[in-house]
């Protein structure tokens, strides 16, 4: 199928996906809600995509990136992706189950009835990005199909040789009227946005979200956006700094920081700030003690994200900023064509740069300096409601105002990026690093339309009082349900 999607032509794509569109909603109105059974078999044969082509998908992975290290494809792309099959497949059964809500008195205990069906939306389509190129449209699949849908599957361009072998792996595994996968770049993209869909899940970048938002307008597509921003660390006085920076540095470096989750900046208390700079370096030494030729560095996925992030750099160096790299084999980093770039800490940033203003998504992290934890919480509270937050210390009083004064996606205490491995907790951001949220019980209820019903009670006298011609009697039980006496 991405053969005839590729095909150059915009009204062909358009039509196309349309006609895609089109048939998957008229096989789920005609087969209705699928049971458990069928949603379990959609799963089942997805876990078998998954784990019967892990090497393929991690050699995919790794000839899109020039180099990705093999266990982190297989942590957060297949076992994640097998985790949140595994979860749903789990649960599903209790979490199809309609729920009941009380009807006040005395319809209630007369009989009367209400209760939540959660019902498939329809139709989803999903848009997912090239970090985790198979768990980024894995996991939301997993939410999607639990909750009885068919889906339409846009994967990343900047991920060619996984996204046509996610294509074909789901064109043998699915029905085109169940799961259809279609590939392309931004023109495809656009078109993708702009279908009718019941729900559209977008995992990305902010600003194409804005365009994926306007395009979903027109027909009032219900969104769910997955995206980025500059999340904070904050190291408390209280933390043990070896224990923070090791950590700190781990969730940093993971896929060399082009996680949506990666620490984006650290606040330290200044009189710490060069002792933690210092421990940050010894860290990734540790983790890294090479970096061209080790098969744990993944390197950066494309030429122009390579470039970004040596502007951000250079464009803090004119502007005063220190910038340490961190370099513990002494390579060379002159050949641009392997795409490893060098971890770095930049100290004595400013937000008149860039490094500030935009999400990193690479390995720099900006140390900036803290007297009081007021002063941390209101330069987090000063930008952009971040997707995830990072507090080290064993301060409890001020954990506690930490979680209270701050609004992000998540959090996580004393380590980095371990909420979003929790399958029970909502996963998304609040604001402009994203709305809705996926991952278990979260997703199956984001994906489903959860329909009111209401059975009303035999006792015919019970809301007779309020059909017209009102009286006396009218009044009087207005004024009781109202408690206005
Ligand atoms: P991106 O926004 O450039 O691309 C994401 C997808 O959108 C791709 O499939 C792309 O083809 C498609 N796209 C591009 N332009 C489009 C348009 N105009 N209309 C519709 N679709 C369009 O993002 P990316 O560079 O692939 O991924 C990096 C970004 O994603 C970062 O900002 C990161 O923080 C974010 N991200 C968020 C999460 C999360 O779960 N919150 C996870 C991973 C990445």
């Amino acid at each position: 199928m991405e053969a005839r999607i590729a095909a150059p032509g915009g009204d062909d794509v358009k039509t196309r996906l349309a006609a895609i569109l089109q048939q998957q909603r008229k096989a789920q109105l005609l087969s209705g809600p699928p049971p458990a059974e069928t949603r379990i078999d959609r799963m089942d044969r997805l876990l078998a995509l998954i784990r019967g082509n892990a090497k393929s998908l991690a050699d995919a992975v790794a000839d899109d990136y020039g180099h990705r290290s093999r266990e982190e494809t297989m942590i957060a792309d297949v076992a994640a992706s097998v985790e949140s099959l595994e979860h749903a497949r789990r649960h599903l059964r209790g979490w199809m189950k309609d729920k009941r809500r009380g009807v006040r008195f005395p319809l209630g205990i007369l009989g009367a009835r209400a209760w939540i069906r959660f019902q498939p939306k329809g139709v989803i389509g999903v848009i997912s990005p090239w970090n985790f190129p198979v768990n980024l449209a894995v996991s939301p699949l997993a939410g999607v199909l639990a909750a009885g849908n068919r889906a339409m599957l846009k994967p990343s361009e900047f991920t060619p040789a996984t996204s046509a072998l996610l294509a074909r792996l789901f064109r043998e595994t699915f029905d085109e009227t169940e799961v259809a996968v279609v590939t392309g770049g931004v023109e495809v993209g656009t078109a993708f946005s702009r279908l009718p869909f019941d729900h559209l899940v977008f995992t990305g970048a902010t600003g194409v979200a804005r365009k994926v938002m306007s395009a979903a307008a027109e027909s009032l597509v219900p969104l769910t956006l997955e995206l980025g921003g500059k999340s904070p660390v904050i190291v408390s006085r209280s933390a043990d700094l070896n224990d923070a920076a090791l950590k700190v540095m781990a969730g940093k470096l993971f896929n060399a920081g082009q996680v949506c989750l990666a620490p984006d900046y650290a606040l330290v208390p200044a009189e710490q700030l060069e002792s933690f700079a210092a421990k940050c370096q010894e860290a990734a030494a540790q983790l890294y003690p090479r970096l061209q030729d080790n098969p744990d560095y993944s390197a950066i996925i494309h030429d122009g994200h390579a470039k970004r992030l040596q502007e951000y750099v250079g464009d803090a160096l004119s502007m005063g900023a220190r910038v340490i790299e961190i370099n513990p084999g002494r390579e060379d980093f002159g050949d641009p064509s392997n795409r490893k770039f060098p971890p770095a800490l930049i100290l004595g940033s400013t937000d008149a740069m860039k490094i500030m203003q935009e999400e990193i998504f690479g390995p720099l992290l900006p140390l900036r300096p803290y007297q009081r934890i007021e002063e941390a919480i209101a330069e987090v509270n000063g930008r952009a409601r971040p997707l995830a937050l990072y507090y080290f210390g064993r301060d409890a009083v001020e954990e506690e105002q930490v979680l209270n004064m701050t609004v992000s996606g998540g959090v996580t205490l004393n380590d980095i990026l371990l909420h979003a491995t929790v399958e029970d907790l909502p996963f998304g951001g609040i604001g402009p690093s994203g709305m809705g949220r996926y991952h278990g019980v979260h997703g199956f209820r984001e994906f489903s339309h959860a329909k009111a019903v209401y059975r009303q009670s035999r006792a015919k006298a019970v809301v007779e009082f309020f059909r017209p011609p009102y009286g006396e009697r009218t009044r009087k039980r207005i004024a009781t349900l109202a408690r206005l006496r």
